[in-house]
């Protein structure tokens, strides 16, 4: 059958105290949905070991980085431990378009600017929490990432981005992954069938009338 209910791309921003688990979330939801398309950030930060350019990050100097602000080529951009990230905006213009969902790992303050956006009507913001401090603190460390001393930045950081909670959509507590990946499943699962994420609908009405009205006579 002929697809009569195209959809419009969401955005998908997902945030949280850094270590609470929204990367590992983020690509088991891209795991298993090979529709959706990650939005790649800019950033003035240094790749770390294993980060390629173009898959994690763009990685630009600050002068690179700000003459793309000065453009009007980022949705959002901020400061975030030091340095200048941001979200290129073409690409997620054309994914949307598309059809297709992008998905952000940004900070609450990417979250706050895309919301006040012309694309704010299409964005799904989700929160994640950790369990505890103290597991936040753990995962951190079991990640083998970071030193001593950035484990203690992103921790002193992490009450900051927790306290801007209450602005999303959704705010899962990331306990077992397993559990809160499948409530993100619903989540979009749902919200993908929201009456402004169907644009179609109205032509598949006024087809049904038509039968409707075709079969009366
Ligand atoms: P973030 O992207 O928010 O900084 P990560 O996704 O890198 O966090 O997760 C931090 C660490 O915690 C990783 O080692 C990850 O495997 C682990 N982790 C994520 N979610 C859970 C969970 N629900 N239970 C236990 N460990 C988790
Ligand atoms: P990291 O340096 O650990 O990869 O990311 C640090 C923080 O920056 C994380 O909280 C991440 O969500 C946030 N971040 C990454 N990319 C962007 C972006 O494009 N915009 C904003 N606002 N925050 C970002």
């Amino acid at each position: 059958m002929e697809l009569t209910n195209p959809r419009r791309g969401l955005l998908v921003i997902l945030s949280s105290p850094s270590g609470a688990g929204k990367s590992t979330l983020a690509r088991r939801l891209m795991d298993w949905d090979a529709t959706l398309s990650f939005s790649v950030s800019a950033t003035t930060r240094p790749p770390r070991p294993g980060e390629e350019h173009g898959r994690e990050y763009y990685f630009h100097d600050k002068t690179a980085f700000q003459a793309m602000v000065a453009d009007g080529a980022m949705l959002e951009h901020a400061h975030v431990f030091g340095n200048f990230y941001g979200s290129p905006m073409a690409p997620v213009e054309k994914a949307i378009e598309a059809g297709r969902d992008v998905l952000f790992d940004i900070d609450w303050q990417g979250a706050q600017q895309i919301r006040n956006s012309v694309l704010g009507l299409h964005t799904l913001s989700i929160f994640i929490l950790p369990p505890s401090i103290t597991e936040l603190r753990r995962r951190l460390e079991a990640r083998g990432q970071d030193d001593e001393e950035t484990i203690a930045k992103r921790m002193q950081k992490s009450w900051d981005e927790i306290s801007h909670w209450d602005g999303y959509d959704y705010v899962l507590v990331n306990d077992d992954l397993d559990a809160t990946e499948a409530q993100l499943k619903t989540i979009l699962t749902a919200e993908r069938l929201r009456r402004a994420q169907q644009p179609g609908l109205k032509d598949h009405v006024r087809r049904l009338h038509q039968e409707f009205i075709e079969g009366q006579i």
